[in-house]
């Protein structure tokens, strides 16, 4: 354990601590971020009238709408002198949510970096190799800090180029990988395809912390006996605090939540009503320490189970499940996030397409692959054939800028596009992820 403390605190100690550190975080919302002043008397509480962690339902939600509305900085709680990082999601103006983050934050998102990689057997004996995005992508630099913090050796490298990333983990001598699962299978591939002579076991490499998007137990299967590695799952989302919000510990059986940092609650998605341990539903986030961008009770959509039982490596911390779902239409895709409502609006601009579209998302090998069918009007589809071509590369480019993932284009006949009750389904998602 990285720091055995915070950790492994009895039960007891750790939701005393959450109290006193609620009680800190809800009045430095209040007295600092407009919004969230304006909710809570909207809600009739007010953070005095916090004591304990069953007043937590009194307190209004976090709605990823509500956060896009604060674009960029409505919702920071600290002078803008005392940001010292910006990270935002994908999106277009007004669709990205924008986070900041203090000296004190960096720090504490270090901290939960550097446990997570413990958590997978990571010590200052490991070289890491962080293979997520640098950038506004919270991924690439949260693994950084946190590899740095536990004083292990890392290796910048970024994302993509896959013969670079093979070279380095031999000649450096790469103990730990640090990617998206999907990219690793496809790494995977890559050397069955074109590079036979290269050789998995005699490297070093004994471990990967894969997250950034859903994966099953399957593809654990598959990275862990392809590559010969240990492969833990890892969670976090930018809004919260980026990746170290959750990790899986030597067990295997959940993700150990960095509960002296983040309070969480699971919700019905439908009423809002706090459901009982081991029930699914939506996962909600209050930030205990986070000073530049607290958030409280946020919705994150994502669906799963937390457990309060105890592991066999020690941690009292609760556990999640590996995230089982959604409950808005979001989906993830090579580790974006992208909204249907993005590729409609996206649509809506362009001329001769009509409002009427189908996204069909697969998994052909290791990579998720996007289609987007788009029906055209009569006058377009009457063009000839370099007209057709130019408006899909249009449409092409335009998804790629704004979204930042390359869709196949495929424009459809008038009316072609199956409808019920007038409606047409507008998501396929042939993945099969559970
Ligand atoms: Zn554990």
């Amino acid at each position: 354990m990285f720091n055995k403390e915070f950790e492994s605190m009895p039960i007891k100690k750790l939701r005393e601590l959450q109290v006193e550190r609620l009680k800190w975080s809800l009045g430095h919302a209040y007295k600092n971020v407009a919004h969230y002043r304006q909710a809570f008397d909207k809600a009739g509480f007010h953070p005095d009238q916090f004591n304990s962690l069953d007043d937590m339902k009194r307190v209004p939600f976090l709605m990823k709408q509500e956060m896009r509305n604060n674009y960029p900085f409505g919702l920071f709680a600290v002078p803008m002198d005392k940001v010292i990082r910006i990270h935002s999601s994908s999106g277009t103006t007004g669709n990205a949510t924008v986070v900041g983050y203090t000296k004190n934050d960096i720090e504490v998102w270090a901290e939960v970096m550097a446990r997570t990689i413990a958590c997978a057997g990571g010590s200052e004996k490991d070289m890491v190799q962080v293979a997520y995005g640098y950038g506004l992508f919270t991924g690439g630099l949260g693994v950084h800090y946190g590899a740095e913090k536990i004083g292990a050796t890392v290796v910048p490298i970024s994302g993509g180029n896959t013969e670079r990333q093979l070279m380095l983990i031999k000649d450096f001598g790469t103990t730990m990988l640090a990617c998206t699962p999907s990219y690793a299978i496809n790494v995977a591939d890559y050397v069955e395809k074109n590079r036979p002579d290269y050789k998995w076991k005699s490297t070093k490499l004994r471990a990967g912390i894969f997250g950034a998007e859903p994966w099953t137990e399957q593809m654990r299967k598959e990275i862990e006996t392809r590559i010969g590695i240990d492969a833990f799952d890892i969670y976090g989302l930018s809004e919260v605090i980026g990746p170290g919000v959750s990790c899986e510990c030597s067990a295997k059986n959940g993700l150990h939540v960095f509960e002296d940092h983040f309070f969480v609650e699971i919700i019905d998605p439908q009423t809002g009503e706090i459901l009982p341990e081991g029930s699914a539903g939506e996962i909600v986030y209050t930030s205990l320490t986070k000073e530049a961008c607290p958030v409280i009770r946020y919705r994150s959509r994502d669906i799963t189970k937390i457990y309060y039982d105890s592991c066999s490596c020690g941690r009292t911390l609760v556990k999640m499940d590996k995230v089982s779902g959604r409950s808005d239409d979001m989906l993830i895709i090579r580790g974006v996030n992208v909204f249907p409502s993005q590729i409609e609006a996206l649509l809506m601009e362009i001329e001769g397409t009509e409002p009427h579209y189908q996204i069909i998302v697969d998994r052909k090998g290791a990579l998720d692959d996007i289609e987007i069918m788009v029906e055209v009007n009569e006058k377009i589809f009457s063009d000839e054939v370099k007209v057709l071509n130019n408006l899909s590369t249009k449409i092409r480019q335009r998804m790629q800028g704004v979204l930042g993932v390359s869709a196949k284009i495929t424009l459809v006949e008038p009316r072609s596009i199956a409808r019920s009750e007038g409606k047409a389904q507008r998501v396929v998602d042939r993945r099969n992820l559970k």
